[in-house]
């Protein structure tokens, strides 16, 4: 097991852009890390500069304390697991996780190599799996095939790079469940690259959420979830994503198109002096005011809007609610939608509410 530790890490390709754009990193040893981001925002170049299969253009590369920048892949002493598992289609399970430990030419006996493929297979339930080939096996367990590879190697990390995303829900929810109590086992440093939200959530002792290149915040998932550190961050992270409801500041009163809403003194301050201010809303904070009695309603603001569409998801349900702004409001959300990566950003809301609401597309509530 090692610490990673990231220093300026630049990569830029032939074209000059930063695809990776001066991002440091302290992993510690043992901890699980995801990189998250859209499409293009380089974590997956990250994940390869540490693995050894992009060179890095500026900064320096740390594993177990020592600079690895010029060492070649198999120097480094990391297993990857790929999405498309790299599975040897001719090799039955045993000999696809046996790969590792033959190629090391001697190292190992073949009572030690026998006992720790047994060892992963049992772990990863694939016991009686091990003597078939890689085609006669599901999604699932051939991504528990890889992980017995990475696993028996006793590398200082595992890198991940989007390990699911081939499964279906349920199998990924599965898998998802799998990689984290491996992890804890094993408690072997981990880097895991994803665009799913669940995973990011889910798996990892720290999010390091990118966007062009840049990090823009590492945290606890909790941590970026209840204080996102900018906007990019507060719109990406959860599903459905936060709702920013915008409107003008006087005092203790926020202004917006739906009504006015009294806020905290720390709310007020920051809002003050400023032409147009953002709120920002998780969609959970909303609640249907019908099903709220006296002393639940008295703690909030009661709205009157809308509902332009509704959609019932068992145990939940979303409700979109449109309203009217001005031209001056939409060309600043105009603005903030290009500053956050996003195509746009709507002047409706999002809100949650009680599965047995009866809310429906054009109600008013
Ligand atoms: P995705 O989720 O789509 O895989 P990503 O966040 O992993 O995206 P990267 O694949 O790291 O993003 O790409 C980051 C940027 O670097 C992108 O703009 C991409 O076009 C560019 N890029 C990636 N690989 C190369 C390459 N070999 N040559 C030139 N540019 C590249």
């Amino acid at each position: 097991m090692s610490s990673i530790t990231l220093q300026h890490l630049v990569k830029k390709y032939d074209d000059g852009f930063p695809a990776v754009n001066d991002i440091s990193i302290d992993i510690e040893d043992g901890e699980f890390i995801i990189l998250v981001g859209p499409s293009g925002c380089g974590k997956s170049t990250l994940l390869r500069m540490i693995v050894g299969l992009e060179d890095i253009t500026e900064g320096d590369l740390l594993i177990g304390g020592e600079r690895v920048n010029e060492k070649a892949p198999r120097e480094r002493n990391l297993a990857m697991v790929f999405q498309s598992y790299a599975l040897y289609p001719h090799l039955t399970v045993y000999e696809n996780i046996a790969f590792p430990m033959r190629l090391t030419k001697g190292q190992f006996t073949k009572e030690q190599i026998d006992e720790k493929v047994r060892h992963a297979a049992t772990m990863l339930e694939l016991t009686e799996h091990l003597e078939r080939k890689p085609a006669n096996l599901s999604g699932g367990q051939r991504q528990r095939v890889a992980m017995g590879r990475a696993i028996v190697r006793e590398a200082d990390a595992f890198l991940f790079d989007e390990p699911l995303s081939n499964l279906d829900a349920k199998l990924r929810g599965q898998m998802r469940a799998e990689i984290a109590r491996l992890q804890r086992e094993l408690n072997t440093t981990s880097v895991y690259v994803t665009h799913d939200q669940t995973e990011a959530m889910t798996l990892g002792d720290r999010v390091a959420v990118l966007k062009k290149g840049l990090l823009q915040q590492i945290a606890s998932p909790r941590e970026l979830y209840e204080q996102p550190a900018n906007l990019f961050v507060a719109g990406f992270i959860g599903s459905p994503s936060m709702n920013f409801l915008p409107g003008t500041v006087e005092g203790n009163i926020f202004s917006t198109p739906l009504g006015k809403i009294e806020i905290p003194d720390r709310a007020a301050k920051a809002g003050a002096g400023r032409e147009i201010v953002l709120a920002g809303i998780r969609p959970e904070f909303f609640d249907d005011a019908s099903q709220l009695g006296e002393a639940q309603l008295s703690k909030g603001t009661t709205f009157t809007a809308e509902i332009s569409h509704s959609e019932w998801m068992g145990n939940e349900q979303y409700a979109y609610v449109s309203y009217e702004t001005d031209e001056r409001v939409q060309e600043t959300l105009r603005n903030l939608a290009e500053e956050m990566d996003a195509d746009e950003l709507r002047t409706q809301l999002v809100v949650e509410v009680d599965a047995t609401s009866r809310f429906r597309s054009g109600d008013t509530a």
